[in-house]
C-alpha cells in the first residue's frame, strides 16, 4: 500500500541524467488469475524494449527481464507502479488498488503525477457500524478495507431476566446500552486519529445513530460525511466498501467545490492567485499553501538550471528572472510544479474539468500568508 511518505521519498530522487524509468501498468482484475494480460502490457514491454534499444548494455537487458516478470506476474490488485534506474541500483515497486492509466516515461525524476492524483481521490476513511451490544470499524483506504475492529458488550450478552421486572429489566439494558454506545464512542475516537480517517461513514439503525451522534465527541462530529440504515451489523465486508467508495466519491466532490469556494473568496482579498506566471513566482517563493489543478492540465515552459525557477513562455528566455541562470525547455511544468508543491509541503488538490467555473481555468493556489 503507498503512502504519502513514500511519494515524498520518491519525490527526492533527482538524478543528473534521464535514466530513472516509471511505468504504470493497469491489471485486469478477472484476467488476472489467469496469467492472461490485458494487450496494454504486451504494448508497454515492446515501447520499453524500443526506448531501451539505444543503451544496449547488459544491466539494461537485465533490468528490462525484471520489469518484464514484475508486470507479468499474475496479481489480485488492480495496477502497479514501478520506479527504477537504468542501471538496476534504484527498484521500487508497489501495487495499487486503484487503475492507473498505462504509462512510460524516462526521466531523471520518478514521475509521480499519477499517484498523486490517486491518493488525492482517496482519502483514509473510516466506517462505524454500532449497534446497543455490538460494534464493527473499518478502515477504508485506496478503494479496500485494510483493517477491521469489532467488538461486543459482554455484560448485555450474558444478561437475561432473572427476578427483575420487564420494566426494571429494560431500564437495565438500556443503561447498558449507553454504556456501551459511550464505550464504543471512546474506541472510535482512538481509532480515527491513530489511522488519520478524514471522514467518517456511521452505519445502524436511525434511533442508535441518533443517540450514538449525540454523545460522540465534536471532532468526529465534524468528520462524518453520512449514514445508513441497517438493522443487522452482520453485513459483508464487500457491501460496506460499496457504500464507503459511493459515499467517498461524494464527499470528495464536495470536498472540491468547499475549497473552490474558499479559493474564489481569498481571491477577492489578495490571499490567492490564478495566474500560472503568479503561481510560479509564489512557488519559488515557497509561499504557495494549496495548489489547485485541474486534471490533466500540461504546459511548456523553462526551467533554471540554476534555482530551479519556471517560467511559462513560447519564447526562450534570456536568463532566469530570479537569478540570471540559464534556462532549459521543459515539455510540462505543471509536472515540475507539482513536484515543487510536494517539496514544499503544500496540499495539492486535482480539480475535475466537470467542476470548473467563470474564474477558475486550470490552475489556481492559495498563498500561506
Ligand atoms: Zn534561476
Amino acid at each position: 500500500m503507498i503512502t504519502q511518505k513514500d511519494i515524498k521519498n520518491l519525490n527526492r530522487i533527482k538524478h543528473k541524467k534521464e535514466d530513472i524509468i516509471s511505468i504504470y501498468v493497469p491489471h485486469n482484475p478477472t484476467k488476472s488469475q489467469e496469467w492472461n494480460y490485458s494487450v496494454n502490457v504486451q504494448d508497454l514491454l515492446k515501447e520499453l524494449k524500443r526506448m531501451l534499444s539505444f543503451q544496449n548494455s547488459k544491466k539494461t537487458k537485465t533490468l528490462l527481464e525484471k520489469i518484464k516478470f514484475s508486470v507479468t506476474k499474475p496479481a489480485s490488485f488492480k495496477g502497479l507502479a514501478i520506479f527504477a534506474s537504468l542501471d538496476g541500483r534504484f527498484w521500487r515497486e508497489f501495487s495499487l488498488s486503484i487503475s492507473p492509466p498505462s504509462l512510460l516515461v524516462l526521466k531523471n525524476s520518478p514521475y509521480l503525477k499519477p499517484l498523486l492524483e490517486i491518493l488525492d481521490e482517496y482519502e483514509r476513511f473510516a466506517v462505524a457500524l454500532v449497534d446497543r451490544v455490538h460494534a464493527r470499524f473499518f478502515l477504508v483506504y485506496l478503494g479496500k478495507i485494510i483493517e477491521e475492529r469489532s467488538f461486543a458488550d459482554d455484560l448485555i450478552k450474558r444478561h437475561d431476566q432473572g427476578g427483575m421486572s420487564q420494566k426494571r429489566y429494560q431500564r437495565h439494558i438500556d443503561g447498558h446500552a449507553d454504556h456501551h454506545l459511550r464505550n464504543v464512542a471512546q474506541a472510535l475516537y482512538k481509532f480515527v486519529w491513530r489511522k488519520a480517517c478524514g471522514r467518517i461513514l456511521l452505519g445502524g439503525t436511525k434511533e442508535n445513530l441518533h443517540h450514538f451522534k449525540r454523545i460522540i465527541h465534536p471532532d468526529l462530529r465534524q468528520k462524518i460525511v453520512g449514514e445508513f440504515h441497517i438493522d443487522s451489523l452482520r453485513v459483508s465486508k464487500g457491501e460496506i466498501l460499496k457504500k464507503a467508495l459511493m459515499r467517498e466519491e461524494k464527499a470528495e466532490r464536495a470536498k472540491e467545490k468547499e475549497i473552490l469556494k474558499e479559493w474564489r473568496e481569498l481571491l477577492g482579498k489578495n490571499k490567492a492567485l490564478d495566474s500560472l506566471e503568479a503561481i510560479l513566482l509564489a512557488l519559488q517563493e515557497k509561499s504557495v499553501q494549496v495548489l489547485l489543478v485541474r486534471d490533466g492540465y500540461k504546459e511548456s515552459g523553462w526551467q533554471c538550471i540554476n534555482c530551479g525557477n519556471l517560467v511559462a513562455s513560447s519564447g526562450k528566455p534570456k536568463e532566469c528572472p530570479y537569478c540570471k541562470g540559464k534556462m532549459i525547455f521543459e515539455d510540462n511544468i505543471i509536472e515540475r510544479a507539482l513536484n515543487k508543491a510536494l517539496e514544499q509541503g503544500s496540499f495539492i488538490e486535482f480539480l475535475p474539468a466537470s467542476l470548473l467555473h467563470q474564474n477558475f481555468q486550470n490552475i489556481g493556489a492559495v498563498l500561506r500568508f
